[in-house]
C-alpha cells in the first residue's frame, strides 16, 4: 500500500478526497498530508445544497490530526468554494472538520475525551497543544453541546452562589437541575439579574414546568423567583445547609465572645475548639469526644447554643409539615429565650423566611447534589490553578458538569 493510499484510509477519506502527498519530517517529528480532489465536479452549496461548478478555492488551511505514533499529524487542503445564486460565495463543508475549527474532528472527538478525564494542563501536555487552543476546544464543545439541547422540564432547580476568585463583588451563580445533578447554566454575580436572566432563557412550557427551587436566603434570588412566577413564594424552598450555616455561624460567634470573656478571668475552656462546634453530633471525630462531652456538660453559653443548634436539624426528619411546625414553635421559644443575642438573632432572622422553610415538607429538595457539584467544581478549580475570567469559569463548569453532548458529528 502506498502511503498516500495508508493516510486516505486512516483519515476515513471518502470520494471524491484523496491524498496527493504524504511529508515526513523526522527530526521535526512530524507528518504532514495533503488532500485534493479531482478536477470538474459540482459541490453543494453548504447553506441550501444545491449542485454548483467550482468557484475557486480558499488559501490553503491546516488541521491539526490524530497523530502518527508519536509524529504530530497535520492536514493541508484548500477549500472548495461555490458561487450560489441565492447565497453568493461559499466554502463548501469539509468532511474531516467542522468550520473554523483548526482539528479535524477525530482529534476534537479524542481532545475532549482527554480534556474531560484530566485537568487542563495535562490534557494540553498530553495532546501538545497551546493553553488556548485547549480553551477553544472546550468553548467549541460547550458552544455546540448548548446548540443541539432540547429545552427539556427541570421540576427541582438549585441555586448557589460561588465566589469567583479574588475580590469582594467577584460572584458566579450556579444553577443545576437538582434530579439529574447537571448544571445548566453559570451567570456572573449574584444579584437578582443573574438568576432572572436565567428564567427569562426558559421556554413558556419549561417555565411552568418549575415546581420548586432550592436556595440560601439571598433577598436577590428571592425577588427573581417571585417576579417570574406569581406563585414564586410557593416555589421557594431555603436549603437546608444553607439554614443549618447560618445557625452554625451564631454559635459561632457566641463561642468568639465566650471565649473573650474567658480569658480575660484566665485561661480558656474554649482554646482550640472552634471546629468542635461546627462538627453534628454524629459526625464528631473521635479525637474530640472527650473534650467535648466535657464541654457540652459544663454551663458554657457556647455548649447551650450548641444544643440549640443541633435541635433545628432536627425539623427536617418531620414527615408532616404540622408536626414541623409545632416543633418549629418549639424550638423558636427555646432559642428567642436562650439569652444567647446571635442565637436569638439566627432564629429571628429563620422566622423571616419561614415560608421557604416549611415549603421543605411540600418539595423535600436539598442543595445537597448542587453542593456535591460544588465541591466538584472546586476541585477543578485547583487543578486548574483558577481561571483567568468569569467567561472561561463558565465553560469549564458546563463543559464537566453540563451533562451537554460535546462531541461534533463525524461522517
Ligand atoms: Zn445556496
Amino acid at each position: 500500500m502506498r502511503d498516500t493510499e495508508l493516510y486516505r484510509y486512516l483519515l476515513g477519506l471518502k470520494e471524491p478526497w484523496s491524498v496527493s502527498q504524504v511529508g515526513l519530517d523526522v527530526s521535526g517529528q512530524r507528518v504532514d498530508i495533503w488532500v485534493e480532489h479531482p478536477k470538474g465536479r459540482l459541490w453543494p452549496c453548504p447553506v441550501c445544497q444545491k449542485q454548483e461548478a467550482l468557484y475557486d478555492h480558499s488559501e490553503e488551511r491546516v488541521w491539526r490530526h490524530l497523530d502518527s505514533c508519536q509524529f504530530q499529524t497535520f492536514l493541508h487542503a484548500r477549500p472548495p468554494r461555490v458561487k450560489c445564486s441565492e447565497h453568493g460565495v461559499k466554502q463548501i463543508s469539509l468532511p474531516w472538520a467542522e468550520a473554523n475549527s483548526r482539528f479535524t474532528l477525530l482529534f476534537e472527538k479524542f481532545a475532549i475525551d482527554v480534556l474531560c478525564r484530566t485537568s487542563i494542563q495535562a490534557a494540553a501536555m498530553i495532546l501538545r497543544i497551546s493553553w488556548d487552543e485547549a480553551w477553544h476546544l472546550m468553548d467549541r464543545a460547550v458552544k455546540r453541546g448548548l446548540a443541539c439541547k432540547v429545552p427539556r422540564e427541570i421540576k427541582t432547580i438549585g441555586v448557589d452562589e460561588k465566589s469567583a476568585g479574588m475580590g469582594q463583588n467577584n460572584y458566579i451563580t450556579v444553577i443545576s437541575d437538582l434530579e439529574r445533578g447537571t448544571v445548566e447554566e453559570v451567570t456572573e454575580g449574584r444579584d437578582s439579574l443573574s438568576l432572572e436572566g436565567y428564567f427569562r432563557s426558559l421556554t413558556p412550557r419549561q417555565l411552568v414546568a418549575v415546581e420548586a427551587v432550592s436556595m440560601d436566603m439571598a433577598r436577590p434570588y428571592i425577588s427573581a423567583v417571585e417576579k417570574t412566577w406569581e406563585n414564586g413564594r410557593e416555589k421557594i424552598v431555603f436549603d437546608r445547609f444553607h439554614l443549618m450555616g447560618h445557625v452554625g455561624k451564631a454559635v459561632d460567634t457566641v463561642r468568639r465572645q465566650e471565649h473573650l470573656e474567658l480569658k480575660k478571668s484566665g485561661a480558656s475552656l474554649l482554646t482550640g475548639t472552634r471546629y468542635i462546634w461546627l462538627y453534628a453530633r454524629e459526625n464528631l471525630p473521635m479525637r474530640y469526644w472527650d473534650q467535648f462531652w466535657r464541654l457540652r456538660d459544663s454551663d458554657l453559653k457556647t455548649a447551650r447554643a450548641w444544643a440549640i443548634k443541633e435541635g433545628i436539624r432536627r425539623l427536617w426528619s418531620y414527615r408532616s409539615a404540622t408536626w414541623a411546625e409545632k416543633y418549629w414553635k418549639w424550638w423558636y421559644f427555646w432559642a428567642t429565650h436562650s439569652r444567647l443575642e446571635p442565637i436569638k438573632q439566627a432564629a429571628k432572622t429563620l422566622k423571616n423566611h419561614l415560608y421557604g422553610i416549611m415549603n421543605f415538607f411540600q418539595h423535600r429538595i436539598t442543595n445537597a447534589k448542587a453542593e456535591g457539584l460544588n465541591s466538584r467544581i472546586e476541585t477543578m478549580w485547583k487543578t486548574a490553578c483558577g481561571f483567568r475570567n468569569k467567561t472561561r469559569m463558565r465553560i469549564a463548569i458546563l463543559f464537566h458538569f453540563g451533562g451537554l453532548n460535546l462531541y461534533p458529528v463525524t461522517h
